[in-house]
């Protein structure tokens, strides 16, 4: 590249430097339009569901709430083998809830 090809680009760049921006953000929105069907990104809305499903399940649960009867939870121990993830009791049901 020769130093007036050079010039040239810091000139471009330099007249409109927010215009190259938008172009550059509004191409890569278009990418993801057209790199994920309607079904990818259905999927992926889907996901965000579950994950946000999933905090307030676990929410409930830190706060002795059964997630599943609503009843209350006795609060066990961390355990090693699940990540130290406390287990919570539900009496209601006899199930155990991780959080
Ligand atoms: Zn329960």
């Amino acid at each position: 590249m020769d130093t007036r090809e050079l010039d040239k680009i810091v000139s471009d760049i330099g007249s409109n430097p927010l215009s190259t921006i938008v172009a550059m953000m509004l191409s890569a929105n278009r990418n993801f339009n057209e790199k994920y069907t309607k079904e990818e990104q259905l999927e992926m809305n889907h996901n965000r569901e579950a994950i946000r499903r999933e905090d307030v399940r676990c929410a409930n649960i830190r706060q002795g709430i059964c997630p599943s009867c609503k009843g209350k939870l006795i609060r066990g121990k961390k355990d090693k083998r699940n990540n130290y993830k406390r287990s919570w009791d539900c009496k209601e049901r006899k199930e155990m809830h991780l959080a």
